[in-house]
């Protein structure tokens, strides 16, 4: 079967009382409608990477993460769409949750892995699957050159041109990718990175590795709201107002803290009248079902 997706991901405006007042443009791409379930920057990422195991004639993705990992329902539904088997190896003891529910929905096979073996991955891969000549090792998150290569691909898609493009960061890949998207085609866009981790300089080695060419780019640090999955009421409320605002569902996880630095530093005059911004709406809504307890 041929590893593609026709992607649907329009930009669309959004409309605000702060941005008409600071006479700012924001827009957003709404990687998110990619697919209700690969969504977002997970299916760019997993492109290349599903392509290339296909080739080595691999049957049998074996991929890393957390109980909440959108990488790994990702990886579960890409699998079940193009004929894949699928095992998660997940870190810490045995639990059951929302997303766990689903990529067991789609035929993926969990492994629970006590927190100190987990770190070694390709041990722990060589291991498990010494016997597995289809297993097919995918890095925790879909950290890869292929990853990179596959959300690179988001800006050659783009129609205008942008001051800024704002996109949330995690492992960093996909911020990678779309670096090297702004510098394959020349366009004069500053990439602005929002690490959701706290102290998330270490991002910066993260992103230049998959770099193809050193580029300039802003890290905004001060956006974590507590640390990775960690939420402040102040985040919530902004998330629903977010929501029912625009009809835009986005999470606290990502893009929430993505979005509400963009409202930030606008109220704050970070942008000069007349700047057009882009953000990037990476998907992963699935990851609200981990967070319900907070918007009680
Ligand atoms: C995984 C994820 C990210 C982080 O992507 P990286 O390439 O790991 O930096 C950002 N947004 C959403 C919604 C995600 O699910």
């Amino acid at each position: 079967m041929h590893i593609s997706l026709d992607i649907y991901s329009p930009v669309q405006q959004i409309q605000n009382d702060l941005f008409t007042f600071k006479g700012i443009q924001l827009y957003i791409k709404r990687d998110d409608l990619i697919h209700p379930v690969i969504s977002g920057n997970k299916w760019r990422k997993l492109k290349y990477v599903l392509q290339q195991a296909q080739a080595k004639n691999k049957n049998h993705l074996v991929t890393f993460g957390g109980a909440y990992s959108n990488h790994l329902l990702a990886t579960a539904a890409a699998a079940a769409k193009f004929g894949f088997k699928a095992t998660g190896i997940i870190r810490g003891e045995k639990v059951e949750n929302d997303t766990l529910f689903l990529c067991k929905l789609h035929g993926m096979e969990l492994i629970f892995t006590d927190r100190e073996i987990y770190r070694d991955k390709p041990a722990l891969f060589n291991k498990l699957f010494a016997d597995d000549e289809q297993a097919f090792f995918i890095d925790e998150g879909g950290a890869s050159p292929e990853g990179a290569k596959g959300c690179s691909e988001l800006v050659n898609e783009l129609t205008d041109t942008y001051h800024h493009i704002f996109c949330a960061c995690g492992t960093g890949t996909t911020a990678a990718g779309i670096i090297n998207g702004i510098t394959k085609n020349n366009l004069p866009t500053q990439f602005n990175a929002i690490p959701v981790f706290k102290n998330g300089g270490f991002i910066k080695d993260e992103i230049d590795r998959f770099l193809t060419a050193t580029a300039n780019y802003a890290l905004h640090l001060d956006y974590h709201f507590g640390g990775y999955a960690k939420t402040t009421p102040q985040l919530i409320s902004f998330v629903k107002q977010f929501t029912v605002e625009t009809g835009i569902l986005i999470e606290p996880i990502y893009t929430g803290k993505m979005l509400y630095a963009i409202y930030d530093l606008a109220a704050k005059d970070h942008f000069a009248p007349g700047t057009k911004i882009l953000a990037i709406h990476s998907g992963g809504i699935w990851g609200l079902l981990g967070m319900k307890d907070k918007f009680i």
